[in-house]
């Protein structure tokens, strides 16, 4: 039976992250990974071009982070954002920042990011198995023995669980490391999907592939800001994947697209206009097109109409609705179909500072396994890569 100091199950961020820290102390490290290449859900963010983290400071990181940031501060005060960027940027891999803070590899490649972290586990000596599916973890004494789908077996003195959520399977994150879990009777949190596009009763199809940026959306108590996409089901883009969070039933939601105005402001500047055009032309400068003319039907004003023909009390109306625009969310996706899973490992039971558990030594949980999430920007990978590194180096 072979013998390494660290088995890391998953080769996603957090467990090519957790076998770069574990072997950087000299740790002998194995990494089994069952996809025939190593981040293929990695390859999938940011539209491809990987979102690897975010320049914010910790505070608004955490912030980020909806579903128990607050148990990173440890972990952060190790290895942070700047900590990912200065890595990369030592690796010979450059980042950039785009708006909101997300960081992306210069070349827009997500296969950049992949390969520095690949290049950096050959360099510390890390055996890279792929194509092996880890089968089951056992304990016996000290050690561990991870069995694999080739019908190898392995002992290791820890174990790191990096095996994901249960977010789009088909990148290989099943659910294995719940299993190991409840194998050492380590408890679980419930499942359910996280950052998820939004599917509306009525989708509006006059507004399908119309994105607008910065809108803020009310859903319950809580007020997002950030952009927006209209699509064939319903909402997607990152206010809607943040507003999933809190939607649990269906609920309507809403939009105001001039947060920095009241309504009578906002009604004092359109009478400043060009009264004499049609109101589609005179309020050309204050929405998308398709939105002006969606908006006016609903509010009843005819499009040709010249501004001074429309009566206050009709601008009025179109004033509020601008500000307080209804949409009725039916539901979600499912899990499977949302970008990551919130619920998973119980927090109680790991150690914060080292993501060890507290009831098993030697085994240890890191990135989307445990029972955190974050909104899409990057900072569901800083978790994952953060909390990899500091199980690695432990
Ligand atoms: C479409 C999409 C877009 C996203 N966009 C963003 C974004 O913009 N910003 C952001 O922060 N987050 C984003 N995310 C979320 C982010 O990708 C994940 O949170 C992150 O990849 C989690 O990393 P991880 O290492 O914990 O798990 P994963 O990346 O899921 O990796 C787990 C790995 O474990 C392997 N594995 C599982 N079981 C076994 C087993 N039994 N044996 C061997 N290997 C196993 C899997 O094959 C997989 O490769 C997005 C997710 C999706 C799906």
């Amino acid at each position: 039976m072979n013998k390494y100091d660290t088995i890391v199950i998953g080769g996603g961020p957090s467990g090519m992250m957790a076998s770069i820290g574990s072997s950087y102390y000299g740790h002998s490290t194995m990494l089994i990974e069952k996809n025939r290449r190593l981040g293929k859900k990695l390859s999938m963010t940011g539209g491809g071009r990987c979102n690897v983290t975010n320049n914010a400071n910790i505070d608004e990181i955490i912030e980020n982070i909806p579903g128990n940031g607050r148990f990173l501060h440890s972990t952060f005060s190790q290895f942070d954002n700047q900590d990912i960027i200065n890595f990369f940027q030592d690796n010979g891999t450059p980042l950039k920042e785009e708006d909101h803070g997300r960081m992306f590899p210069t070349t827009d490649k997500s296969m950049t990011i992949i390969n520095a972290l690949i290049d950096k586990m050959k360099e510390l000596g890390v055996t890279i198995k792929t194509k092996v599916e880890v089968v089951s973890v056992k304990k016996t004494g000290d050690f561990f023995v991870v069995k694999t789908s080739d019908k190898e077996e392995y002992q290791a003195s820890r174990v790191i669980v990096a095996t994901g959520g249960k977010t789009y399977p088909s990148t290989g994150s099943t659910g294995f490391g719940h299993e190991i879990a409840r194998r050492f009777d380590i408890p679980l949190t419930d499942l359910r999907p996280s950052e998820s596009p939004l599917i509306m009763n009525k989708p509006i199809k006059d507004l399908q592939g119309i994105s607008m940026d910065d809108v803020t959306v009310k859903v319950g108590k809580k007020t997002i800001v950030h952009d927006i996409l209209f699509t064939h089901f319903g909402l997607s883009g990152p206010a809607a994947l943040r507003a999933s969070t809190y939607i649990k039933e269906p609920t309507n939601i809403y939009l105001d697209l001039f947060d920095n105005l009241n309504q009578e402001e906002l009604v004092k500047k359109w009478l400043t206009f060009d009264e004499n055009k049609a109101i589609k032309n005179s309020l050309k400068s204050e929405f998308q097109e398709r939105v002006l003319l969606y908006l006016l039907n609903i509010v009843g004003i005819e499009p040709q109409t010249p501004l001074k023909q429309v009566s206050k009390q009709k601008l009025q109306e179109l004033a509020h609705l601008a500000k307080n625009w209804e949409l009725a969310i039916e539901k979600t996706f499912s899990l499977e179909k949302s970008f990551v899973t919130a619920g998973g490992v119980e927090l109680k039971n790991i150690n914060p500072k080292t993501l060890e558990s507290k009831t098993v030594p030697g085994l240890y949980f890191v990135g989307e396994v445990l029972d955190i999430n974050a909104h899409t920007g990057g900072y569901n990978i800083t978790s994952a890569l953060a909390t990899g590194w500091v199980a690695g180096t432990n």
